[in-house]
């Protein structure tokens, strides 16, 4: 259907039930998704999610290539958390496959685990430590220093210089194209240290993928009558012509605001996907490329999703500045100019603002559920005041 197709179906729509939407929600990523569930399910609001791409999912949409091997377009997505209430919350709309992340990064001609661990240090310099050698080896090789403060000082005093330049400082150059030295620690601390010989990528309690994919579960989460979703669509399109008392935003801030503070930087990927026609290709789901080629890490998507099928799927990513926003940037300016547009978004009480380009913080998908329920249950006590005055 045209837009204009799209823009008179909303609001015949909305005219239809008399009073328009309770809320607008901007983008169907899992910020957007969850609470249009939740208030449309749980509080019966009536609701209209107006996504500019063509599907649901946001970064976490997949579908099947043109082999017919599900894959993510958008990068690699492995759901890991540790709240049973996130898993719980998920687990109404889909079933789950378990999987454990397994990496390997690409170092001096070897494939070595990533998180470094025992077998990592034992295999790089020749050794045969033992879990407690490793721990004063380990000891013998960081540099501590006074106050923690980039990315650069989480690795160098937690495991020393070599492996910081080994696996991480022309990884994090690559894919923020800056050294880690002007990074927060919060971005190389995602990755630790470990003495143990647990290869696997997370920890978490629950770590699992959807049986039927991502984009099966975002469908059962907006398949609701409460629920009008309007694809292909900016919500600058529609928001003068539908009536709603509530926005939902889920899009970039400073794009909200008109970047009347300036841009906010957002790191960017190109994706470069390849089918193959073999059954498999790389040992483990990831492969990381710390120091050689444009790309930093190549992800073969069956290891992920179990798929049975003779051809594979892999994607590369390349890092680069300009293209869709993927990664808030942390380090301390930006998030001194987040706070500006915080406290614009402070000043309209008819506007939500959720998720990871939305709160600028670089956020898991759990953590972007997590975050959702929460704006919900403020909705919620906030709907709750309105209707006992
Ligand atoms: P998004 O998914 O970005 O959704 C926002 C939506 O809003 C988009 O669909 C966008 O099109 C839409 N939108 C924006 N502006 C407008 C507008 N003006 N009008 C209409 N629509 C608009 N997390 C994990 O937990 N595990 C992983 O393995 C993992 N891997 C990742 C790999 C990559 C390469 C990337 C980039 C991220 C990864 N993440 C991972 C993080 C995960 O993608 C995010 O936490 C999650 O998808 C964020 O959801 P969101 O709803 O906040 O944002
Ligand atoms: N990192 C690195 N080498 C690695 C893996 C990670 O230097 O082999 C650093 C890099 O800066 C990266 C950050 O740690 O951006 C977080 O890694 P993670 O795998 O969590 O990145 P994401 O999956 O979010 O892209």
């Amino acid at each position: 259907m045209d837009k204009a197709g799209h823009e008179v179906e909303a609001v015949a729509w909305a005219a239809s039930g008399g009073t328009g939407f309770d809320c607008l929600i901007v983008g169907a990523g899992f910020a957007g998704s969850v609470l249009a569930e939740r208030l449309a399910r749980g509080l019966g609001q009536r609701v209209l999610v107006v996504e500019r791409r063509a599907h649901v999912g946001g970064n976490a949409y997949d579908c099947h290539d043109a082999a017919g091997v599900l894959v993510h377009p958008y990068g690699p997505h492995v759901f890991h958390t540790n709240s049973a209430e996130i898993f719980g919350y998920l687990s109404q709309f889909t079933a789950w496959r378990p999987y454990q992340h397994r990496v390997l990064a690409s170092v001096e001609g070897q494939l070595l685990p990533v998180p470094v661990n025992l077998d990592t240090v034992n295999r790089l310099y020749g050794m045969q430590l033992d879990a407690e050698g490793m721990k004063r080896w380990i000891a013998s090789v960081a540099e501590p220093c006074e106050r923690v403060r980039t990315a650069e000082d989480v690795v160098v005093s937690g495991m020393g210089r070599d492996l910081y330049n080994k696996f991480f400082r022309g990884y994090t150059r690559k894919q923020w194209g800056m050294d880690p030295c002007e990074l927060d620690a919060s971005v190389t601390a995602r990755v630790p240290l470990r003495t143990n010989r647990d290869d696997r990528y997370f920890t978490d309690t629950f770590q699992a993928m959807p049986v039927h994919g991502y984009t099966r579960m975002f469908q059962k989460m907006l398949d609701h009558p409460n629920i009008k979703l309007m694809l292909n669509t900016d919500y600058r399109e529609i928001v003068q012509l539908v009536p709603w008392r509530h926005m939902v935003y889920t899009g970039p801030i400073d794009a909200f605001f008109d970047h009347r503070h300036g841009h906010l930087p957002y790191r960017s990927l190109r994706f470069e996907h390849v089918t193959l026609p073999q059954a498999q290709v790389q040992p483990v789901g990831t492969v990381n490329y710390p120091n050689d080629y444009g790309y930093t890490r190549s992800t073969e998507f069956k290891h992920l999703t179990g798929q049975v099928h003779h051809c594979t799927s892999l994607v590369y990513e390349y890092p680069c500045a300009d293209g869709d926003p993927y990664y808030p940037v942390p380090r301390e300016e930006n998030a001194a100019l987040y706070r500006r547009y915080q406290a614009d978004a402070a000043l309209l009480d008819n506007v939500t603002f959720v998720g990871r380009l939305a709160t600028y913080r670089y956020y898991n998908m759990d953590q972007v559920v997590g975050q959702a329920l929460a704006a919900f249950q403020r909705l919620r006590q906030r709907q709750a005041a309105g209707a006992s005055d």
